[in-house]
């Protein structure tokens, strides 16, 4: 362990240093005083709590972006409901199970099913290619990626096999929250919906922006404090990017230093966390993901999506979308791992038991107190909800077999439709 590091938030990053769970005014603190100093040392502290879980493991997730429909309308996203520009498509379930297949003679043992909230991913639908996926890869791990649905729809793709789920939470602050997603949307059915995944048997992934428009230190120490206490399997943070037809296309990117900060202090809360180095760290830096690795992130994610359209699921400008092979992709992070002092392994990259002596907040239900969900007026500084439906192409038609449970209504919650 490097010198100790003067300055006002030291006694507070020794205390997480040491294990020790932080109140809401100390993350905040924490916050407010990081310094490079003060980074690098709880960097390095991450990096070793890492470490001492995964030993020099870095864990590959092959992407695939499976629908870039989405019936809302979050103000900070490229594939938002409201912009027309966008080039609608879904792949087919031929197209998933290829890619997979790609990915797996490649080396990936975990696949990410991602997509918007597409009406059309009902839960036959996806219980179909979870089942096609897990049938011809048993030794994978399946994750999804598609939003809010209900909790007897989380309990169907669980039952059909799909292991972990992702769904950020963005923001823990609910005034924040409504800033930067119009109604219906709101933090409790966000939350709700997390501490249904958690109930239905999925490991968990969480996360937040960095930087995203009207945040403040308070904000980021509540969703500090948030995951400090439901302590998500997984946590993707990175920082916001703007995107040229979003209300937000003029705002000013999140910081890379401080996301790699936010990084490190969330793998000292919680070591046995997966953390990925993300691509919006790279969308802003070329070597952002090298820099999340060593602030203690041990998770990539490239994306195998078919190449035709991975420029079709610009969540921010310049997400990278490069289109290479799977073999490619996993030969050319193999080396670039080795440069960063990991390995990159051909392993599911399953969540380790948190170690012994760690925080006794695991896994714990979300509380109101662990929340900042006041009940603030929308700001008046909140971009209006943009109207209408996007225009868009119509996507392959699944084909794949139907054993899979029919979906219901309740598959997927209460939201704007389409119009
Ligand atoms: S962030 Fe997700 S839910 Fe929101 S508009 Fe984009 S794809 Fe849809």
């Amino acid at each position: 362990m490097g010198q100790a590091v003067a300055g006002p938030a030291w006694p507070i990053a020794e205390k997480l240093r040491q294990g020790s769970a932080l109140s809401a005014a100390e993350l905040e603190h924490l916050v407010r005083h990081r310094t490079p100093e003060l980074a690098e040392y709880l960097a390095e502290a991450a990096r070793a709590a890492c470490e001492a879980v995964y030993g020099d493991a870095l864990f590959a997730r092959g992407l695939i972006e499976i629908s870039n429909f989405c019936r809302n309308d979050c103000y900070y996203c490229g594939i938002r409901r409201g912009n027309r520009s966008v080039a609608r498509y879904r792949l087919a379930p031929e197209e998933v199970l290829a890619c997979a297949d790609e990915g797996w003679r490649a080396g990936f043992r975990t696949f990410v099913l991602q997509g918007g909230e597409d009406a059309a991913l009902t839960d036959a639908w996806l219980c179909a290619v979870v089942g096609a996926l897990k049938a011809a890869h048993p030794d994978c791990a399946v994750t999804l990626s598609v939003g809010e649905r209900s909790p007897a729809s989380y309990r169907r793709l669980r039952a059909a096999g799909a292991d972990r789920y992702l769904l950020r939470h963005e923001t823990a602050t609910a005034s924040h929250y409504r800033q930067l997603h119009p109604r219906p949307l709101t933090l409790e059915a966000r939350m709700a919906c997390l501490q249904a995944l958690r109930e239905a048997g999925f490991a968990v992934g969480a996360g937040f922006m960095v930087g995203s428009p009207g945040q403040t230190a308070a904000h980021l120490a509540a969703d500090l404090a948030f995951v400090q206490q439901f302590r998500p399997e997984m946590c993707g943070i990175g920082p916001f990017v703007p995107h040229h037809a979003t209300p937000f296309a003029a705002q000013p990117a999140g910081s890379v230093e401080l996301t790699c900060y936010l990084l490190s202090i969330i793998r000292l809360m919680n070591p046995a966390v997966l953390l990925p180095a993300t691509t919006a760290l790279e969308a802003l830096d070329p070597e952002g993901r090298a820099r999340a690795v060593r602030a203690g992130a041990n998770v990539v994610m490239p994306n195998l999506s078919p190449p035709a359209v991975q420029g079709s699921y610009q969540l921010y400008d310049n997400k990278p979308a490069g289109g290479e092979a799977a073999q490619q992709l996993w030969d050319a992070l193999a080396l670039k791992a080795r440069g960063w002092g990991k390995r990159l392994v051909e392993d599911r990259g399953d969540p380790a038991p948190a170690p012994a002596g760690g925080s006794s907040l695991v896994g714990a239900p979300v509380s109101a107190d662990a929340l900042a969900l006041d009940a603030a007026p929308v700001p008046a500084d909140a971009p209006a909800p943009v109207g209408g439906s996007a225009s868009v192409s119509t996507g392959a038609t699944a084909s794949i077999a139907t054993s899979a449970a029919p979906s219901s209504p309740d598959s997927i919650s209460p939201c704007p439709k389409e119009a």
